[in-house]
């Protein structure tokens, strides 16, 4: 058990993730009073103009402080600017016990991007950033660049964001099964078979009530994810494509991706009805080209069943088809992702999406963690560099980038991508510099106002039972703030 003391503040949320990026399966006991019986004892103290951390570990004392005087008087920014000295000076008295820096340093967000976003807006020069993320924020100089690279790359798709344009996004919240990391709104599709078809009858009611509104509002991208999309029958797919037709002007709308997911899922009457019905970009997300990991995660596919619907997707004539991977799945080890990564290779997919193995309190992993064996943080390092290494080499540039929290080794997600086929989606809902209109159970609205940053969420209700049940409250709840949006994008 670790006891913190919170002196002169209340950044019990910055504090505590901090420490858990060092200390991922630790205890905390937070309090505004000292105790000295527990294994460590750390002290976080704002007062005045004093900034200050201290580490105690059985007779080990480490002690960082910093001094100054925050002359911003608006009172979110002068809390912004505290919380990073606070965390700044308690991350220096744990690398100085731990003798570990982390590849992040005090980051814990899951938007590393944004700051240099910001910064850039402000026209900061690369220089300045780069210095700020090292000194202040501690970040190592190889995750650094990648933000910037990240961070110029997404301006190029931000920029040709038109004045009141916004996104969509559709969820379908079945899989054939559930992959033993998934924390996701997901329910298996044979037991939830009877509900399938009233889900698709409410999301279309849904997507149908806003129908006068995406004529007045542009729309740049149409997302359709979940759960697995494809997971829907041949003509359960047809009607939502159909409706996503019949409703939203989809000939203006540059982007439109179906997250196919799994390949169990994907046939080749499927693909032909969503190239038909106009869709461009497709996942095809096998996460491991290992057989036996496919088995220890859930699938109930093999590596060919994931070759056959990748050339099947081809065959077809999709030209922008993104696979998905995990860095750090159960029982993998770094000869088993880079033979996945030579078989990715010969595949030649357009985006390739990289993703550290997180264990999300919701999942089976997380309550089964003792039956698995998961790779260290070197490994991850490893293995990371060793993507970005081959990813240039295969012509594929960093686009996108997140964090979550409890990933293995406390990474980072990124999206690579051959030149002109980025997601605009993920860039959009990422950057949050555009309003997302969302749709189906669990789904999330969110409403960007440009000129404050501040951004308002409307969410519909995660169970699908109850979605259906309540599709015209959900309908209701984004049918308030309609006007709201229209106020935002005229101001953007
Ligand atoms: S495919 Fe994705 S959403 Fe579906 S169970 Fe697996 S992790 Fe969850």
């Amino acid at each position: 058990m670790i006891q913190v003391t919170l002196v002169g503040h209340e950044f019990q949320y910055e504090i505590e993730h901090l420490l858990r990026a060092f200390f991922p399966q630790a205890r905390f006991n937070f309090s505004t009073v000292t105790s000295a019986d527990q294994d460590m004892q750390v002290i976080s103290m704002w007062k005045d103009d004093r900034f200050y951390a201290k580490v105690e570990v059985e007779d080990q004392t480490y002690v960082k402080e910093h001094k100054e005087h925050i002359t911003i008087t608006k009172e979110m920014d002068r809390r912004k600017i505290a919380k990073r000295l606070l965390k700044k000076v308690l991350y220096e008295a744990l690398v100085a016990y731990t003798k570990k820096p982390l590849p992040w340093g005090i980051l814990t967000g899951i938007r590393p991007t944004k700051i240099v976003q910001e910064a850039l807006e402000e026209g900061r020069s690369e220089k300045d950033i780069t210095k700020e993320l090292l000194e202040t924020f501690h970040i190592q100089q190889d995750k650094i660049d990648l933000m910037l690279a990240v961070a110029k790359a997404e301006k190029q798709i931000l920029d040709k964001n038109k004045v009141g344009e916004i996104s969509i996004y559709i969820g379908i919240p079945f899989c054939p099964t559930r992959c033993v990391y998934c924390s996701f709104t997901s329910y298996p599709i044979l037991q939830w078979k009877d509900q399938v078809d009233k889900y698709i009858d409410a999301l279309i009611k849904e997507i149908k009530a806003f129908h006068d509104f995406y004529e007045q509002t542009p729309i740049r991208s149409v997302y359709i994810g979940g759960g697995t999309p494809t997971s829907l029958d041949e003509t359960q797919l047809q009607r939502l494509l159909d409706a996503v037709n019949m409703y939203i002007p989809m000939e203006s709308v540059e982007e439109w991706t179906i997250e196919a997911g799994r390949p169990d899922t994907i046939t080749l009457e499927k693909l032909q009805m969503m190239k038909e019905a106009g869709v461009g970009r497709i996942s095809i997300n096998p996460q491991t080209m290992q057989n036996k990991t496919l088995e220890v995660i859930g699938r109930q596919h093999t590596v060919d069943d994931i070759i056959q619907a990748f050339y099947m997707a081809k065959e077809v004539g999709f030209h922008c088809i993104n696979m998905d991977l995990i860095v750090g799945l159960p029982g993998e080890n770094i000869d088993d992702v880079k033979e996945t990564w030579n078989q990715l290779s010969l595949l030649k997919p357009d985006n390739i999406t990289i993703h550290t193995m997180a264990i999300k309190r919701a999942s089976y992993l997380h309550r089964n963690q003792e039956k698995y064996h998961m790779m260290d943080t070197n490994e991850v390092e490893e293995i990371l560099a060793f993507i970005e290494e081959q990813a240039k080499f295969m012509g594929l540039e960093p686009y996108y980038l997140y964090r979550q929290k409890n990933m293995v080794g406390n990474f980072e997600n990124v999206g690579y991508a051959l030149l002109g086929k980025e997601c605009i989606y993920n860039v959009e809902i990422m950057e949050e510099k555009q309003t997302i209109l969302a749709f189906g159970a669990g789904a999330a609205t969110k409403i960007v106002d440009l000129s404050t940053n501040a951004i308002q969420r409307i969410e519909n209700v995660k169970d699908v039972q109850h979605y259906i049940e309540r599709t015209e409250e959900m309908i209701q709840r984004k049918n308030s703030v309609k006007n709201r949006i229209f106020q935002v994008n005229r101001k953007n």
